[in-house]
Formats: structure tokens, sequence, C-alpha cells
């Protein structure tokens, strides 16, 4: 289980830091969790992920089904000694991805039925064994199915998906309640799309139900930063003060700051690692595109404030030329970069609430990082 606890608050917003004490660890809130999808984080040891200054991964229960299966996780008692990971896990559910990879596939009572996007076979995800999966998996932190929809949907799509979701999340506790000797935290998942008397239904429905913590879902699905932060603004206070409250999916290094001001604890996105393959480093001063002409000569540092590995040891005109000559270690050295940047923002973040000078740290941030500030 899990337990969480807040050590300070700001009092210029609604932030705070916490602890999330897991069976592999303290997490310090609030936190970016990496995402290792198929139980890696592309182009990084684990040791390296750690080295980061990432506390806690994300790992997609959709992949790791499917390849390389439950068989051969279980060999390994769960993904912590497959992958040489002995932090704290979260997995998602599968839903999401399900909903954006699969093949084809069909939402009933049931739960998913979908075809792999591999090799074309098909397979059912209900609530229940979604449990069990993430619980083979020896995930600290796990998800409730939950039912994705597009973006834009019309309130009636909405609804219904939130209703499904809301009955799919009371199997879930049901099973997750009876697992023996369980370990793991089960996180409810807040849907209603861009509506707030929706969003509003759902958080009460799970609040019902009772779990250790509760992630926002279905944001930053293509809507405008405008809306997504409404919505945030809205069904954050929802959610019970004292327990952990999770952001799926978001986000840039502004709309972080902007939702830990709203008390968001918990953030993943493949951002900082996807991006950082395709040559985008985020600094200080704005976001770089490394493949930039002007860095072919430039031999200081992606960001001399930052002390990751890359900036270290290597300049703009190393990586620019690694990147150009599509060598494997630009990846490599990219997102060890862009990792270090995300989880240092967290730990500033974390920093300036416990010294109640969280309006001050996002003034300076928002003074130093302009948008075109690191290509101009
Ligand atoms: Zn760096």
């Amino acid at each position: 289980m899990i337990q969480f606890q807040i050590d300070n608050r700001s009092t210029e917003s609604r932030a705070r830091a916490g602890r999330l004490t897991t069976p592999h660890g303290v997490i310090e809130t609030p936190i970016f969790m990496p995402v290792g999808t198929a139980g890696t984080v592309k182009a990084v040891t684990p040791e390296e992920v750690r080295d980061c200054g990432a506390q806690i991964i994300l790992g997609n229960t959709y992949h790791l089904y499917l390849r390389p299966g439950m068989d051969v996780i279980r060999l390994f008692s769960g993904l912590h000694r497959f992958m040489n990971w002995n932090g704290p896990i979260l997995t998602d559910s599968g839903g999401f991805q399900i909903f954006s990879l699969a093949k084809i596939s069909k939402t009933t009572e049931t739960g998913f039925d979908f075809q792999s996007h591999i090799d074309g076979s098909r397979h059912l995800i209900t609530p229940e064994n979604a449990v069990d999966i993430q619980t083979t998996l020896g995930a600290d932190i796990i998800m409730c199915l939950d039912a994705c929809i597009p973006y834009p949907a019309d309130e009636n799509q909405a609804k219904e998906a939130l209703e499904l979701t809301t009955r799919w999340a009371g199997r879930c506790k049901t099973a997750w309640d009876v697992i023996p000797n369980r370990q793991n935290a089960l996180f409810g998942i807040v849907q209603g799309g861009m509506f707030p008397h929706l969003r509003q239904e759902s958080a009460e429905e799970l609040l019902s139900l009772d779990f250790p913590g509760y992630a926002l879902g279905g944001l930053s699905v293509g809507e405008p930063k405008d809306l997504m932060m409404e919505i945030a603004d809205q069904s954050l206070p929802l959610l019970p003060d004292e327990r952990p409250k999770y952001i799926m999916g978001v986000g840039t290094p502004e709309d972080l700051v902007e939702l830990v001001a709203l008390g968001a604890d918990m953030f993943d996105c493949v951002m900082p690692t996807r991006n950082a393959r395709n040559g985008q480093l985020f600094t200080g001063s704005g976001t770089i595109n490394i493949t930039n002409a002007k860095y072919r000569e430039d031999t200081g540092p992606v960001d001399p404030e930052c002390t990751c590995a890359a900036c270290r040891n290597y300049s703009r005109a190393y990586l620019h030329h690694l990147y150009r000559s599509r060598e494997l270690l630009a990846y490599r050295l990219n997102t060890l970069h862009n990792l270090h940047y995300y989880l240092d923002l967290m730990q500033s973040m974390r920093k300036a609430i416990s010294a109640d000078v969280f309006a001050r740290f996002k003034a300076t941030f928002y003074a130093t990082r302009t948008p075109s500030g690191g290509d101009e």
C-alpha cells in the first residue's frame, strides 16, 4: 500500500509538497514520472534514469501485456526485476493505448475487445484482468481501466464514457479488494471530457469508492490549453486533499508549473523523451532544436545551468553533429538532458513550495524561459 503525507503548502497557490511512500521507496511530490513504455525509458538505462533524478517510472500495461507477455514477466516476479529498476513503478491500465494504438477495438460493458497492433491477435481486457495484469507486473501504483473518448466529443459521448468508467472503477475496486497480500495501490481516474458538470459527477462517484489516489484522465488530448487548465482548475479541488492527485499524460514544462500551482502532485508524459529523440531540448531559457545550423560551431553546453551528464561533458556542436549524423549516442545524451531538466524542474518547484515562495519561482521561471528563448 501507499501512504501520502503533505509536508508543506504554498500560501500563494494550491501547490503542495508531499511524500508518497510506496513498497519500493519514498517519492517526493510534486513528481514527474518518466515513461518507460515497453519496460525501458527509451535510449537510456534504468541506472541513468535514476541518475537523472527519477524517483518513479511509468510502465504501459498494453505494451508489456502484448510483448514480452505475462509469462515472461512472471519468470522475474514482476517488471522491477525484469528491467532492473528497483524504485517505484506506476502502470497505466492499458485503456488509453488500446484506444489509440490497437488495430480494431470494440468497447462493451465487459471491457475492450481488441486486436494487437503488433500481430493482429485478439484480446479482451476487462476491469478485472487489467487489475490482475498490473498486479502481475508488480507495479506499486496501478490504475483503473477507463473508457477514453476522442477530442472533440459531444456531451452524450462524454457522459456515456464516464458512466462506463465509473462502473468499471467499481469492478476494478472489487477485484483489487480481494488480491491476497496485496502491496499495490489502485487509483481511480476522473473522466467527463471538457464538461465541468460531468467531471464533477465522475469525481463524486469515484470518491464514494474510496481510492488511495485519484487521477484526471482525458486531458492534453488536443484541446486548447486554456480549456485544459480550466478543467484541471475545476476538477482538482473535487478530489480529497489528503490523497495524491495525478494528471495523466501532461505536459510541457509550463503545463507542469501551472498544474502544480492548481494542486496536482503527479505527472507523466512522453514529451521529454520523445522530443529528445527529435532533437528538441528543454532549457532554462527555452526549448531549442539541436539540429538548427546555428549550433554547428557552438562550443557551449546545451544549458549552462544544467548539471546533467550531457551538459557537463559535451557541447552543443557535438550534440548537433551526433544528431545530424544520426548517431545513436544523440538519442541517449538528448534523453539524459531532457529527463534531467524535467526532474530538476519538479525538484525546484518542491523547494519553492517548501520555502513558500512559489509565486516568485513562477515569475522567475517565465521571465527566463521564453517559448522561443532557446533558438532566438
Ligand atoms: Zn543537461
